[in-house]
């Protein structure tokens, strides 16, 4: 039996921070046209280009107070004018923020309705989920709207633990690293993952080598996200413009 789906958008939102090192804005925009076969609109920080007075303090109260519990408190002084500077465009890194809140914070709903949202943000964000001890650092949230850390491509995917006991022996894999000029491909990458959480609720494939599998390890992050080619399964499913 066959079955369409509607498509809940006709067009993607692509906001970008501008002040992430090496990403190249219309390289991930036009490899998601290709795929997709929609518009992509490309658009700057989320946070910057709906900033209010109230910015700030709202963006600070999504910070992580407790890596063990999902509380949080209001923001001090000090937190509130960090974000000021972030906004200004000062890069501060190591601030980890509730990625569930922060998307909320970000929601628009008349955006919402015709558009899928993406928002590429160098802000670290984390989720705690039921079951899990702690917070895990995630490159990725499926969210309206959806949001992808390039901190977090860096810093959520785990190296493998020689990496971290000081292993000076050789190392065949080349981890992705900050201003990495292989970050935009992993953008393409969980950007798509959002786009097939959106249209089917299930954002991840099974096979190793296609970007939607989903990467635990900095090695899977390379042969999937950055060096993978979609497989025949998702590739005809991401193709939106004739359905
Ligand atoms: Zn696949």
């Amino acid at each position: 039996m066959s079955y369409s789906v509607e498509i809940p958008f006709r067009q993607i939102i692509l906001h970008i921070d501008e002040t992430i090192e090496g990403l190249d804005a219309n390289y991930i925009a036009s490899g998601l046209h290709e795929i997709t076969g929609i518009n992509i609109i490309v658009k700057g920080d989320i946070f910057r280009e709906y900033s209010r007075e109230s910015t700030p303090e709202e963006i600070a109260s999504t910070r992580i107070a407790d890596v063990k519990s999902r509380v949080f408190r209001s923001p001090l002084p000090v937190e509130i004018d960090i974000e000021k500077k972030i906004l200004a465009g000062k890069n501060i890194r190591g601030i980890i923020y509730d990625g569930w809140k922060l998307s909320r914070m970000m929601y628009l709903p008349e955006k919402n309705s015709k558009y899928h949202m993406i928002a590429v943000t160098p802000r670290l964000m984390g989720t705690l989920e039921k079951g899990d001890a702690r917070y895990h650092i995630r490159a990725v949230l499926n969210s309206i709207p959806s949001i992808i850390s390039t901190d977090g491509i860096v810093e959520g995917p785990a190296r493998p633990r020689s990496y971290y006991i000081g292993n000076e022996g050789p190392c065949d894999v080349n981890y992705m690293r900050y201003g990495d000029e292989r970050m935009s491909k992993a953008i393409i990458s969980y950007a798509l993952q959002t786009v097939m959480w959106r249209i089917t609720g299930v954002p991840f494939c099974s096979r190793r080598g296609c970007p939607l599998y989903n990467s635990h390890w900095q090695e899977e992050l390379i042969d999937s996200q950055v060096e993978g080619r979609l497989c025949e399964e998702h590739r005809p499913k991401l193709y939106l413009s004739s359905r």
